[in-house]
């Protein structure tokens, strides 16, 4: 079907081709296809002229109820997951910011969640996946079955190849609760002081606000948590320990128009935000739901950045870096003025893997509406990051440079050479990986 398609970011918008794919050989004669799982990546990585879509091949194929061991086809979306095995007591591995993404989606992206520091990226989590390779072939591949295939598809953004099932453990909880601790830190050292205090925390992360300066530049309210046990519920909860659903969803129905976004109204949002917890500290016992993934409750919150869309800008930076990095990144946006709502700073853990974005350090998420001047703005950016020894996240960009990829994941070159053994027709491409270089257009 000839369709219009945009990703969660709503830049850029593409005229392609979308056919649903439930599991059949893929011919080696067809050409420039991606996978698309629920299009939440933020930029052009789910973009190409053909895009075979898996969100119609979505059947969970075994389960262990033993060990945990779940194998299902790529299409399956954690939401249906939380929503099947929550109620039998078990949890995912790792999960990102929204539970509206399908497990091929998040091995391609390596996704990480707020536990990464102790738990690492989904991909740590996978013991096998299968695959249809660019020739038409399906092959099985894992950390010690054609490893190399494995180590470039975790990570690798669709660019192995299609994704067909995948074989990953889940974790055992007793509750669908989290006992979470909320800490409100005035300035940056303070956070970063509260992470390092706090770092034995399974989940841990912060909203900053890259707009206040001096005594209170980088004031941030700091989150942990943990799973609940059923002896850390209230009677309340007890009824119910493993429900999987809470509250109500409401709809962003319109794209906002773009004045509604200016430096004012955010400085006035990120204000609120910080005082609507009076205490510093809050402690209480809290559904996953709401912990996990508080942006959820809006669908389509994306539309608040207008018809133009927006980007993401999300960067890592090696440990020894990042107090200086951050310090350095974030003054020069907010001399700018063209920060986000809300920006979500974390913790990485070491991550040796080929070409997934986590490395030790600090990661900062931001959100900029799209305008005149932000590119150039972000390419200064870039060369910051670049210097202090970052990188930019594949699966939110929209916009960097081929240099920079190349020049920021150590990886990007053996990265490149499987891709020249497996998919040496350029049968999988996809927009991003024309704009980075990675498969030549
Ligand atoms: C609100 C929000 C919060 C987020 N928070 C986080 C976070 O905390 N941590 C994090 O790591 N990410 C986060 N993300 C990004 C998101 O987790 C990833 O982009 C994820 O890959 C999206 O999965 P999807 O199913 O929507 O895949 P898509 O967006 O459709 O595709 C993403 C990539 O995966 C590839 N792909 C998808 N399915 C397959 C398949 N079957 N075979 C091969 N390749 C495939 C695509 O080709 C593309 O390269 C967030 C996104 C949003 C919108």
């Amino acid at each position: 079907m000839k369709t219009t398609v945009s990703n969660w970011s709503n830049y850029p918008v593409k005229d392609t081709t979308l056919t649903h794919w439930r599991g059949e050989s893929i011919p080696a004669d067809r050409k420039n296809w991606i996978a698309r799982g629920l299009g939440r990546c933020y930029g052009d990585a789910a973009l190409s002229d053909q895009i075979l879509s898996t969100v119609k091949h979505n059947h969970i194929l075994e389960f262990n109820p033993e060990s945990g061991v779940i194998c299902c086809q790529s299409g399956v979306s954690l939401h249906n997951l939380l929503e099947v095995f929550v109620p039998k007591g078990w949890f995912l591995p790792v999960t990102p910011g929204t539970k509206f993404i399908t497990v091929g989606g998040a091995l391609a992206s390596d996704i990480h969640g707020k536990n990464h520091h102790i738990a690492g990226c989904f991909g740590d989590h996978v013991s096998s996946c299968t695959l249809l390779l660019a020739d038409g072939k399906r092959i099985r591949c894992s950390p010690t079955e054609n490893s190399e295939v494995f180590n470039a598809t975790r990570g690798g953004m669709g660019l192995t190849g299609m994704i067909d099932t995948v074989t990953f453990q889940l974790k055992k909880i007793e509750s669908s609760y989290i006992k979470q601790r909320q800490i409100k830190a005035q300035n940056l050292n303070e956070v970063l002081a509260l992470f390092d205090k706090y770092k034995s925390y399974t989940y841990s992360m912060a909203w900053i606000d890259c707009l206040k300066g001096g005594k209170n530049f980088g004031r941030s309210i700091m989150m942990m948590g943990e799973h609940a046990t059923l002896d850390e519920l209230t009677s309340k909860q007890q009824q119910t320990p493993l429900i999987s659903k809470v509250g109500h969803d409401i709809n962003m129905p319109i794209n906002l128009p773009g004045f509604v976004l200016n430096s004012l109204s955010v400085k006035a949002f990120n204000w609120l935000y910080f005082h609507k917890n009076v205490k510093k500290v809050i402690e209480n016992t809290v559904h996953y739901d709401p912990f996990f993934y508080p942006l959820d409750s809006i669908l389509h919150w994306n539309r608040m950045y207008g018809k133009k869309g927006f980007v993401q800008y999300q960067f890592v930076l090696p440990i020894s870096n990042s107090k200086e990095g951050l310090v350095k990144i974030m003054d020069r946006i907010r001399q700018k003025g063209w920060g986000s709502f809300l920006s979500v700073l974390k913790l990485f853990g070491k991550q040796e893997s080929l070409i997934s974005f986590p490395m030790e350090g600090y990661t900062l998420a931001l959100d900029f509406p799209l305008k005149k001047g932000l590119f150039n703005f972000l390419d200064e950016l870039d060369e910051l990051v670049l210097d202090l020894g970052g990188r930019i996240y594949l699966t939110k960009d929209a916009r960097m440079k081929a240099d920079t990829f190349m020049n920021s994941y150590p990886g990007s070159r053996e990265f490149l050479q499987i891709l020249k053994q497996i998919n040496p027709d350029l049968t999988v491409q996809s927009d991003l990986a024309k704009r980075l270089s990675i498969l030549p257009s």
